[in-house]
């Protein structure tokens, strides 16, 4: 039995020669290349493949799949809309992925940013590289009694929720689907509106549903407190960045944390000789702000999470090979 995984980095090596080690009677294979049409051909002769990547999953590079009678596919992380479902169907394809590799990671990410922003280390540094060790003007702001509105409750904002309330912050929620687990707690509000209108901070963290795109736009900004500071480390199209903007250039909002962007995939996981070469207008207009902190999605990237995403989808490959049911199927009826 062979399985075949694409988009391998130096990391996930150590992780994969241990999943290798303890499963003899499988045979694994890699590339450092992503999926596409044109690397498909890699995966002839294996009986399963696994990836991820942040570009799409091109339809011509599934019918390779199926034509080299490849039929289960395991992604290593939780965001499935580079998928189009209905190409997974045509070319009869089961897919698994994880779902939950380290809700962990990206909640103290999220943390991380939210306090780095109140605390405005940004600037602090900047201060710091002049050797300038005075403390005022830049004094900061504490989590402590402030109110942090999240929106989408689940694996990742229920952590978040939880770390926060430690914290001293009031916390309130809005989410379709209130999560069980912080129902009794009083957090949730009926609107996202309310949730907008009260917070001082307010975190994202829903997943990217078609409907769901640019979620956050022009009147959402318009409806936060003046000040107000917005983190994203969901899915950049969750955000109008054009909107974010015009909300920073304004000084409605007073900061942003953003792990993810409309356009990183131009940017992130690419190494240029200065900022002043990313040519994103964008990531351009966000970048040179002392009230914004970008990261290159990396709120996932610890070793905890990058061990479960090699093991839990391998495993789950694995077991479709095997005829046997996998711990996260994804439902692709739909
Ligand atoms: P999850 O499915 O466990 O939780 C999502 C929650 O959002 C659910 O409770 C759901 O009911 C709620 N929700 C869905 N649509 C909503 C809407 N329109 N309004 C309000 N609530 C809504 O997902 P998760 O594992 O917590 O992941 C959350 C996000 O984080 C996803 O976008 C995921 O892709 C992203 N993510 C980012 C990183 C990173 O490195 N930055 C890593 C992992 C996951």
């Amino acid at each position: 039995m062979k399985i075949y995984l694409y988009g391998i980095r130096e990391d996930e090596k150590g992780y994969l020669k241990e999943w290798d080690k303890a499963h003899p009677d499988v045979e694994i294979d890699y590339t450092h290349e992503i999926f596409t049409p044109e690397t498909a051909e890699l995966a002839e002769g294996s009986d399963g493949v696994v990836m991820v990547q942040t570009q799409p999953y091109q339809r011509a590079a599934l019918k390779k799949l199926q034509d080299f009678g490849i039929s289960k596919i395991s992604v290593r992380n939780v965001g499935l809309d580079g998928f189009n479902f209905q190409d997974l169907r045509d070319f009869g394809l089961s897919l698994t992925y994880v779902p939950v590799y380290s809700p962990n990671a990206i909640a103290e990410h999220t943390t991380s940013l939210i306090l780095r922003l109140l605390r405005r280390v940004p600037e602090f540094d900047k201060k710091f590289a002049n050797a300038d060790f005075r403390w005022f003007p830049t004094i900061g702001e504490e989590i402590n009694g402030k109110t942090v509105g999240i929106i989408g409750t689940g694996h990742i904002g229920s952590v978040v929720g939880r770390i926060m309330m430690a914290m001293g912050a009031k916390v309130i929620a809005y989410d379709i689907a209130p999560n069980p687990a912080l129902e009794n707690l009083g957090i949730y509000k009926e609107t996202l509106d309310e949730v907008l209108e009260q917070s001082d901070i307010i975190t994202i963290h829903t997943p990217l549903a078609k409907k769901d795109i640019h979620m956050i736009d022009k009147d959402a900004f318009d409806k936060m407190k003046d000040g107000a500071i917005f983190i994203n480390a969901a899915r950049g199209g969750l955000v109008d960045t054009d909107a974010l903007i015009a909300a920073l250039d304004s000084g409605k909002l007073g900061g942003a944390g953003l792990d993810v962007l409309e356009s990183e995939n131009d940017v992130f996981q690419k190494k240029f000789d200065s900022i002043a070469d990313v040519k994103d207008p964008q990531f351009q207009a966000l970048i040179n702000r002392d009230n914004v902190i970008i990261t290159p999605h990396t709120a996932f990237y610890t070793t905890t999470a990058v061990h479960n995403m090699i093991f839990d989808s391998l495993n789950d490959n694995l077991k479709m090979l095997q005829g046997k049911a996998p711990k996260y199927p994804v439902d692709i009826t739909e």
